[in-house]
This record gives structure tokens, sequence and C-alpha cells, in this order.
């Protein structure tokens, strides 16, 4: 299960959709997200993590990779649910004359920030982030669009999917806020990453490089660089250093070094 599968053929690595049409071939497999080789698949969708299995069905012995894959399974993440939408004009309004951008709750079962993003011509984005606990108590539900959803099959209840949209939404007036606009031009939709903000160590440099046989790489919040582990940082840093790395690699390679 899950969405596509990976294959090594001559020595460069082929995707298939989960149909089994070859969508196309590359010299380099870059893991840009952590879920594919992580155990937290297996709760997820069931089955092996896809990067695990092609590794395994290709036969391929690589110990930078497999010690790549060991640091991975040790790293964890701790799941948020957010509810977010966009307005603009009347029911902007409300939300635009509050007098913060970002508000920590420490206090609140449910809601754990809300952030509000004041944008030209007096529309708004707001996002509210649940507690870890929250989200705990809530796994399993998916977002509709959710790339659980659509690439990985993972089946969520709809119905559920509602009641917790509700949940983080009444729980503004608890906290003195405004409710959310009666229209919004988006949302209010809920956003459930389960694999976010990842915690441990990050995936040393040298293991997000595994060349000679593999040629496999990794790039993303969870590896290591100068940033702050799981911040947008990171991961633009991370996948600039792989994609410099890999240039240096195969240069280095055709002129035999
Ligand atoms: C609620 C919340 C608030 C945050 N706020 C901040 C902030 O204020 N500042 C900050 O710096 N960071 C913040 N972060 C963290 C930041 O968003 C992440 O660190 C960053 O987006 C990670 O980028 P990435 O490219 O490594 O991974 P992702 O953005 O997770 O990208 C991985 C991609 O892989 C896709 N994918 C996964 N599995 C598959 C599959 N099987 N097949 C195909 N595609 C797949 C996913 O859909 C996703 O698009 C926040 C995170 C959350 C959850």
């Amino acid at each position: 299960p899950g969405g596509g599968v990976w294959a090594r053929d001559n020595d460069r690595w082929q995707l298939f959709d989960k149909g089994g049409t070859l969508l196309g071939t590359a010299d380099w497999l870059i893991v840009a997200g952590s879920g594919v080789a992580h155990p937290r698949w297996t709760n997820t969708f069931g089955g092996d993590p896809p990067l695990v299995a092609a590794i395994q069905a290709s036969q391929l012995e690589n110990d930078n990779l497999n010690r790549a894959l060991e640091a991975i399974a040790k790293q964890e993440a701790s799941p948020v649910l957010a509810v977010f939408w966009y307005c603009v004009g009347e029911e902007a309004k409300v939300w635009c004359e509050l007098p913060f951008a970002v508000a920590q709750l420490s206090d609140n079962d449910v809601l754990s920030k809300v952030c509000v993003q004041r944008l030209e011509s007096g529309a708004c984005s707001v996002v509210l982030h649940s507690t870890k606990e929250f989200a705990l108590q809530n796994t399993g539900v998916y977002g509709k669009s959710s790339s659980a959803a659509r690439v990985g099959d993972a089946t969520s209840d709809a119905s559920r999917e509602d009641l917790i949209i509700n949940e983080l939404l009444d729980a503004l007036a608890g906290v003195n806020l405004p409710p959310v606009p009666d229209k919004c031009s988006y949302g209010p939709l809920l956003h459930r990453w389960g694999n976010a903000f990842p915690k441990g160590e990050a995936l040393a440099e040298e293991l997000s490089l595994c060349g000679n046989n593999a040629n496999v790489a990794f790039c993303g919040d969870y590896t290591e660089t100068d940033a702050r582990m799981g911040s947008v940082e990171a991961a633009l840093l991370s996948g600039t250093e792989i994609g410099n790395r890999i240039a240096h690699h195969e240069s280095d390679r055709a002129s035999g070094l």
C-alpha cells in the first residue's frame, strides 16, 4: 500500500504509480520527508515504509543507507492539528483589529496558539493550533485533502473531521476571541500534521547522502543543518545543500575521483 513504489533497475530509480504504471526514472532518489522511511508509516498505512520496501526488494546493501534508516527510525514527531481559514472585507475586520499576530496559550486544553496574518486590502488568514495532547487524542483523523488520504489511502471518518474543526472553533470563545466568520473565502479547513515538529537527533550530514550503489539522498526539516530542526529554514537549507552535494558527487564520479 502507499502512493507509488520505487524500484532499482540498471542503477536507476524507477517510480511506479499505485496501478503499477512506470511514471519515470531518475539517477537519484531524494527523500524530502521522513514519512516514507519511518516506522510510523506502518501504523498509519500498514505495510513497510516504501523506502524500506524498495531497498529490501532490490536487495540493496549500503551501510550508510542502513545507518540513515536507523537514525530516522529513532526520531519522533509531535503531531499538531491546525484549523485555518482566509477571509476578506467585513468578515476579516474583527480579526485584523486584534492586538496580536501570534498568541501562545498556556492554559488551554484544546488551543495552543492562534496566528493572525493580516494581508493587503484588509484580508486575513487565521491559523488555530491545537495542543499536542488534543492532537494525540485525535490521532487517526486526516484532512480530506491530506497527503495521508490522497497518497497513502489513509481512511478517516469525515464526520469526525468536522467535529474536530468545531471543537477547535468552539474553544475560541473560551479564550475571548471572536468566532470564525460566517463566510470565509477559504476554510475553515483541518490540517492534521502527524509528522509535524520532528524531535530527537537530526539526521547527520554524513548519512544524508548515500552514494555508491544506492544514490539515495535525504533532505527536509529532519536533517542536520545550521538551522533549528523542524523549521522552514532547515528545510530550505537542507534542500539547497543536498542539491549541491549531489552535483559535486556526480562531478567527482565523472572525473573518476
Ligand atoms: C502547525 C505548524 C506550524 C509551523 N510553524 C512554523 C513557523 O512558524 N516557522 C517555521 O520555521 N516552521 C514552522 N513549522 C515547521 C515547518 O512548517 C516545517 O519544518 C517545514 O514545512 C518542513 O518542510 P519539509 O520540506 O522538510 O517537509 P514538508 O513541508 O512536510 O514536506 C514534505 C512533503 O512531502 C509530501 N509527502 C509526504 N509523504 C509523501 C508521499 N508518500 N508521496 C508523496 N509526497 C509525500 C508531503 O505532502 C509534503 O508536501 C510549522 C509546522 C506546523 C505543523
